[in-house]
């Protein structure tokens, strides 16, 4: 049996006393890897059964865990974690630091792990009341830990079925850290298809026809082998926004393009799931015309494009982040609900501005670290470096340009709007 953990993850051990935690800890993971709250009972009072010591023991546990995930460290907690209590500081620290909760629950009778423990008796000498408590407090959390935030629940249930257990680390899609580019990364397109062309080709890569559900279109490459990769926000206000879509999925597809989602991608995916529950604004109405022109194998193919778009991207072996509206350094590379938001929306207050906008916090003015960010999502007229961060939003869709970055050269390409194809509610800075 194997069991997918994302490559920065907390693990819950859960059962009894004597169900076997540590001895599967030793089995699977890294012994730096594993926090054991005996282990801590011990480093403060030199005796690992003195329960008097638990408070202590369980901070500096907590506060080991802390350390581990704000570095972005795997970390397994070797515990009984069968009350909810016990589960409750660990899944704070994991919602903070963006680590994904997984569980395995070693679910062997009271009576198993009593008897387990009386083979132990100096290091264990509890009564059969002990393991009957852990075992009670197990039954009534199996229902509990999805809704307290866990993400995935494994139980075991026999020795064979320990045994034959395999752990596999899985690298987390905002993980591209292998891909080394060199790279072209791409502002907000906004449907300007004729201007992301022209870019292209400035670039120095070469258009050629191609046919795909019966259209034709033009297919990117580039002779140095060069990659693409977009802020995110393809579509919406311009004139061709399928014609965008095209072109980016195709060079995805041949692995030479990258792509983040972006505010307006996500409305469209939620347009394309279910069409009732959007509102067309901000130039979704002119997309969803456009569409409706296209065949439904294209349609479908970018729905599925758009579902699989990470929140963001760590590229170059972490020199550099690409999200659409930014992200702070304690994001990088991490995923939750938080980190999709932030890198949708960016820092918003929850307030509105004079324009009925959301009003934006300035992260970049905070930033302070090492990987640079490539963003989007605010249009200004120049794109200026701050802190090492870098928005691409030129405002091409409303008569500004559109800009890239050649990366790890530094260089900033970019041509100029045709004309306005829709008015900012608020004026460019
Ligand atoms: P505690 O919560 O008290 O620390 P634990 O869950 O960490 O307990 P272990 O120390 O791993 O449990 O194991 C308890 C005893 O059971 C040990 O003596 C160990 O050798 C034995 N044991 C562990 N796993 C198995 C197994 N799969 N089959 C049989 N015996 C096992
Ligand atoms: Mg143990």
């Amino acid at each position: 049996m194997t069991i997918p953990v994302p490559e920065f993850a907390l693990v819950l051990l859960v059962g009894p006393s004597g169900c076997g935690k540590s001895s599967f800890a030793r089995a699977h993971f890294a012994r730096t890897e594993v926090l054991s709250s005996d282990f801590f009972r011990g480093m403060v009072c030199d005796d690992e059964m003195n329960q008097a010591a638990s408070g202590d023991a369980f901070e500096l546990m907590h506060r080991a865990c802390a350390m581990r995930l704000s570095r972005g460290k795997f970390t397994v907690i070797d515990a009984t974690n069968v009350r909810p209590e016990a589960r409750k500081p660990l899944l704070e620290l994991a919602r903070q630091y963006h680590a994904q909760v997984v569980a395995v629950v070693l679910d062997f009778s009271a009576e198993v792990c009593h008897a387990r423990n009386q083979e132990r008796r100096a290091e264990r000498p509890f009564g059969p009341e002990v393991t009957q408590r852990h075992a009670d407090d197990l039954k009534r959390s199996f229902d509990r830990l999805e809704t307290e935030g866990v993400r995935r629940v494994h139980v075991l249930r026999s020795e064979a079925e320990v045994g034959a257990v395999r752990f596999e680390r899985q690298r987390l899609p905002v993980n591209r850290r292998d891909e080394r580019g060199p790279f072209d990364i791409v502002g907000d397109v906004h449907g300007c298809m004729g201007e992301l062309l022209l870019l292209l080709v400035k670039l120095g890569y070469r258009m050629r026809r191609a046919v795909e559900d019966g259209r034709a279109f033009w297919r990117a490459t580039h002779p140095a082998g060069r990659k693409l990769v977009f802020v995110g926000d393809l579509g919406d206000r311009g004139p061709d926004t399928p014609g965008v879509y095209r072109l980016v999925t195709d060079a995805a597809a041949r692995g030479m393009a990258f792509c983040v989602l972006g505010n307006h991608d996500d409305k469209l995916r939620r347009w394309f799931e279910s069409p009732e529950r959007v509102t067309l604004t901000h130039g979704l109405a002119r997309s969803v015309e456009q569409f409706a022109a296209e065949p439904p194998a294209f349609r479908d193919r970018v729905r599925t494009f758009l579902t699989d778009l990470p929140s963001h991207l760590v590229l170059d072996g972490g020199a550099v982040v690409v999200a659409h509206a930014g992200l702070p350094a304690e994001m990088h590379g991490r995923v939750s609900g938080a980190v999709r938001a932030f890198a949708l929306y960016g820092d918003t207050t929850g307030e509105s501005d004079e324009f009925g906008l959301p009003v934006r916090l300035n992260w970049a003015a905070h930033y302070r670290g090492r990987a640079s960010v490539v963003y989007g999502h605010t249009p200004a007229r120049v794109a200026e470096w701050l802190n090492r961060c870098l928005c691409l939003d030129t405002g091409c869709v409303f008569g500004g340009a559109l800009t890239a970055l050649r990366w790890p050269e530094g260089e900033l390409v970019s041509v100029a709007a045709d004309r306005a194809y829709a008015e900012p509610k608020r004026p460019l800075e």
